[in-house]
């Protein structure tokens, strides 16, 4: 036995995870493969950050054990850390459950396998991921307290990784090709907060200082702690992409107060006043609430005119999920499923009016773009407006001879509520 696979579920976070166990076990004589069905030990990567997504892990788990045949299950993330001993009970065909960050107890337990070859073997690249970027993860855990949250109950405090081990991720990943780095955390603007003298603009300069060709983008921002040398880090490095994802999650003060957000609509406002004014072009992703316990229709109806007045780029919205062992769990005056439906549809249809917009002021000019996938005579592109798996693409039609991580010039052409279409300029 000998051959393993991994099903990841959830956010980039957990790719990260994924991509370190993957290299762990294939350091240690293990040998990846991405059909479930040639893999001796399925592990799965979980995730309990809604309901929707405790879900899809546990629907993922059962056809897993359907097909389990002779293989082992083993079960890792989020979920199991937060309903390890209900799994075990409900699924008795998972042979092994571990927590977050646990990669070390994984591989000691993997080591009791006669197969097991000990030897150490090179440097594995995760094939499951795209030729073109990499998310890198610059922190574990979180120590706020948003009272919808699991997260800090389930991944722990806030705790940066090393700068070192960073850089050298970041330079192993350009030195192989890699185009695009995405720096992710539960919040980024805290990184460094727990070392000494150095935080997310020092990171920042030292990653745009390793040579080549990529860029660097930056997910996850808490909205009142983006300071100045951030805004000016990222408005004087090149390598840096203009495009930042500041979740917000409401702008009406009692709301953002029982979430146990910080901040104001004042505040807010004038952030994103200050971002658009130093960094000229940048594009601006949210997420929001709603039918939060308690909202109003007087605070959902200000929430949509302050989307409205901010005219986010992108915009993610999500119905209140009430997720046991959180604060805002225990609420009074939760909102009815329909009502949270009808405000999601309708900041929905909103947003698509703006992103139109927003796209269509986008045709007829000129953009560095980069090649993420080539099929036959198509190919999909981003442009530094465009994180991948969360924005859209543009499409270009009839082309030939691409190759994913080119980076172009493209003209766009052709402007949809999501998408783009373009022809390659040079
Ligand atoms: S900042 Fe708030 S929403 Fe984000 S992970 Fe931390 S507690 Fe959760």
């Amino acid at each position: 036995m000998k051959n393993f696979t991994v099903i990841t579920l959830g956010c980039p976070k957990n790719t990260v995870d994924s991509r370190h166990l993957i290299n762990e076990l294939t350091a240690e004589g293990f040998l990846y493969v991405e059909e479930f069905k040639k893999a001796d030990f399925v592990f799965i990567n979980t995730c309990c950050f809604i309901n929707d997504a405790k879900e899809e892990s546990i629907d993922e788990i059962l056809t897993a054990a359907k097909f389990k045949t002779d293989r082992l299950l083993i079960v890792f993330g989020c979920l199991s850390k937060r309903y390890g001993d209900e799994l075990k009970k409900e699924i008795p065909e998972i042979d092994a459950l571990f927590g977050v960050d646990e990669t070390g107890k994984i591989l000691n337990y993997m080591k009791q396998f006669k197969e097991y070859s000990g030897k150490k073997l090179q440097e594995f690249q995760y094939t499951a991921e795209p030729p073109t970027y990499r998310y890198i993860k610059i922190a574990e855990g979180c120590s706020r307290r948003c009272s919808f949250c699991i997260i800090p109950e389930v991944r722990g405090p806030f705790r940066s990784i090393e700068p070192e081990k960073i850089l050298k991720e970041a330079e192993k990943f350009i030195s192989s090709g890699i185009k695009e780095l995405i720096l992710v955390a539960q919040d980024i603007t805290q990184y460094g907060k727990d070392l000494k003298g150095y935080g997310l603009p020092e990171l920042l300069k030292d990653l745009c200082s390793i040579s080549g060709d990529f860029w660097v983008r930056l997910l996850y921002l808490y909205p009142t702690e983006i300071d100045e040398a951030i805004i000016q880090t990222v408005a004087e490095n090149d390598k840096i992409v203009k495009y930042l994802d500041i979740p917000m999650q409401h702008s009406e003060e009692r709301i953002l107060r029982l979430m146990g957000r910080r901040g104001t609509r004042k505040d807010y406002l004038k952030k994103i006043r200050q971002i658009r004014e130093a960094i000229p072009g940048v594009t601006l992703r949210s997420t929001f609430i709603v039918g939060f316990p308690t909202e109003t229709e007087d605070e959902f109806q200000r929430l949509v005119d302050f989307i409205e007045e901010l005219q986010f780029d992108r915009l993610g919205v999500f119905k209140y999920s009430r997720e046991e062992g959180t604060k805002a769990y225990s609420l009074k005056g939760q909102i009815p499923e329909s009502v949270k439906n009808r405000r999601f549809d309708e900041i929905m249809k909103r947003q698509a009016l703006i992103s139109l917009e927003k796209n269509r002021a986008l045709v007829g000019k000129n953009f560095d773009a980069l090649i993420d996938y080539v099929d036959a005579d198509m190919a999909m592109a981003r442009l530094y407006c465009h994180a991948p798996e969360i924005d859209g693409v543009v499409i270009l039609e009839n082309v030939s001879n691409l190759k994913a991580g080119e980076k172009l010039k493209l003209l766009i052409t052709e402007a949809y509520e999501y998408d783009l279409k373009g022809v390659i300029v040079s």
